[in-house]
């Protein structure tokens, strides 16, 4: 299984940070999104801050006043770009900078190993494959692997390999 911690925080997030949500769930955390429930609650908000509260979620929005109706239960993301999102999370100690591949990033289901016949029978995968892992989402039937995509997903996160090592005790 790819490696996530027990203690991570937990998230959920607007309907403005679709895209943070992908990479915080390809981060290894679990991300709950605004996304996923029914469109047009104008007790929406309302909805977001019970969710955070029961589910001891940090509520992450780039809506000021929602961030303050949370009461510290909430971060309110000064910047419309990902990368500086991202970035803010970490400077704020709550998320590390890591690329685990371990929760779908539609569903936020955790990934497990993949088995041949789930490789052979995607149509996407990889040909030369047998040196490569893969990971199943199996709510979403979709395959995943460190390929190029996780490649570039690590260079722009900055989880470079070797940066990982020296952090190694
Ligand atoms: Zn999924």
């Amino acid at each position: 299984m790819p490696v996530e911690c027990q203690n991570d925080t937990r998230f959920i997030a607007d309907r403005m940070l679709g895209t943070l949500t992908r990479y915080l769930r390809f981060m290894g955390y679990d991300t709950e999104s605004a996304n996923s429930l029914e469109e047009g609650n104008t007790k929406e908000d309302t909805l977001l801050l019970g969710m955070a509260k029961e589910q001891h979620r940090i509520l992450l929005t780039r809506d000021a006043e929602l961030a303050r109706r949370a009461q510290g239960q909430a971060i309110y993301l000064r910047s419309e770009d990902v990368m500086d999102q991202v970035q803010q999370l970490i400077d704020y100690r709550v998320i590390e900078r890591r690329l685990t591949l371990s929760r779908c990033s539609l569903c936020n289901t955790k990934l497990r190993e993949a088995n041949t016949c789930e490789i052979e029978r995607t149509g996407y995968a990889p040909r030369d494959w047998r040196s490569t892992r893969f990971y199943w989402c199996e709510q979403c039937h979709k395959l995943y692997w460190n390929g190029s995509h996780g490649k570039q997903l690590e260079t722009r996160i900055g989880t470079e390999r070797n940066e990982e090592s020296n952090n190694l005790p």
